[in-house]
């Protein structure tokens, strides 16, 4: 089967209707399925056990009918299959580099258009170009982020500095001397820097041309990332990726939420029925990238995020996932409902007078027992019996199940960083 080439210009797909480019990606997903069921033995095997025919795939419609694939089970392809776990569509000898993530899972570097074109046309809309002098600070040993960054942006034209991580007093001087105007990598990197550049003495509106860091990779950070741009005058971008499929949605200049990017299909299902979440639901992001030479089908990232229905300002038509909002194993099962941290803290966040917060489950007899542990700002005028009803009544409503009790504790009861779930039940 003859490869189908990506759409010749990524700034067509940009422009096109949601409806024209669902038609687009169905298109290329019923490729995808039939490529990857003939070239890589895994999804092939993938496919037979699970009843499924290629040509039972006719859009993104059907992908809900296909298996997950999880991290643990790349592990155990990677391991009873060498060398490529019968992922890969092509023999080890036609990649330029494997990389090495954990598990060890094996990520091939290869030169599929699709994916190339896809990660410049991010690069680009992340607000990099032409012109620009870059420090790419991900690592470039065994995982990918570094490689992939730095070829990317060097296929649009950017002059990339490939320093990978440390040498921070380095990495000033760096950006000092030779007038760098973007960063990449971590936020909390990039905050070592900018704190290493103040030490050393300089004024890091004035001494430097930092004008965009791309700090992604992190959950959260909204706190600093105001300040990177407040106080230092800098514009962040966020940008999402995993080291099995790349970077796939980030920042437009709106920021306001992560576009997909092209070339990429991005359900959001619920962690509790395994179907497609609705509006302002939150569920985990799993990824078919349309990748000719490591086509990954249905991979749960176990990254949680929800979609944004709005269109952009901005214009482009790619659909918009909202940050990062934890990871699926952040969830507790009681009483057979799941309770994420993801729905306690808008709960939490109606009450100023409380100071720290932690939801306990145990299990004393044969029922799960929910416990909200509750630390208070100051005791003074509070109306604990009244305010503990209004805790349960609206915490309850946040997680779906009736809270057993609210317990008052004391400063310190609750460890400073903490989880905001925690499950001590003893079976
Ligand atoms: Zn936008």
């Amino acid at each position: 089967m003859r490869t189908k080439k990506a759409a010749s210009s990524f700034e067509v797909l940009e422009k096109m209707s949601r409806e024209e480019r669902r038609k687009y990606l169905d298109e290329r997903l019923k490729w995808l399925v039939a490529y990857a069921y003939e070239k890589a033995p895994a999804t092939r095997a993938r496919f037979d056990k699970a009843g499924i025919k290629p040509s039972a795939v006719s859009g993104i419609k059907d992908l809900e009918n296909l298996p997950l694939l999880r991290k643990d089970e790349l592990v155990d392809l990677y391991k009873n299959n060498p060398p490529l776990g019968g992922l890969v569509t092509v023999p080890i000898g036609d990649l330029e580099r494997v990389y090495v993530s954990p598990g060890p899972i094996y990520d091939p570097h290869h030169q599929s258009e699709g994916f190339w074109q896809r990660l410049v046309s991010l690069v680009k809309s992340l607000g990099f170009g032409k012109g620009d002098v870059v420090i790419n600070t991900w690592s470039y040993h065994l995982v990918p982020a570094g490689h992939m960054v730095d070829e990317a942006m060097r296929r649009a034209g950017i002059t990339v500095i490939p320093m990978g991580v440390g040498n921070t007093e380095l990495q000033v001087q760096v950006m000092h001397q030779l007038k760098v105007t973007g960063f990449f990598g971590t936020t909390g990197f990039f905050m070592n820097i900018i704190n290493k550049a103040e030490e050393m003495g300089f004024d890091v509106r004035k001494d430097f041309n930092l004008k965009l860091a791309c700090i992604g990779g992190e959950m959260g950070g909204g706190q600093i990332r105001k300040l990177v741009e407040e106080k230092y005058g800098i514009a962040t971008r966020d940008a999402y990726g995993t080291a099995d499929v790349g970077f796939m949605a980030y920042e437009c200049s709106e920021r306001n939420g992560m576009h997909i990017a092209e070339e990429v299909i991005v359900e959001i299902i619920s962690y509790e029925t395994g179907k497609p979440v609705g509006p302002g639901e939150v569920g985990e992001v799993v990824v078919t990238p349309i990748d000719e030479i490591y086509p990954l089908i249905r991979f749960a990232t176990g990254d949680l995020a929800g979609w944004i229905e709005e269109p952009c300002p901005c214009g482009r038509s790619a659909l918009r996932i909202t940050r990062l909002l934890g990871r699926v194993g952040d969830a507790v099962r009681t009483r057979g409902m799941f309770i994420h941290p993801r729905q306690l803290e808008p709960a939490m966040v109606k009450f100023p007078q409380v100071a720290q917060y932690q939801a306990v489950v145990t299990r004393p007899g044969h029922r799960d027992e929910l416990t909200l542990k509750v630390e208070l700002k100051g005791e003074e005028g509070v109306d604990k019996e009244k305010l503990a009803q209004e805790l349960n009544k609206v915490v309850s409503d946040a997680v779906r199940i009736k809270v057993d009790r609210v317990e008052f504790v004391a400063k310190g009861v609750i460890p400073e960083l903490h989880k905001l779930i925690v499950d001590e039940r003893v079976y």
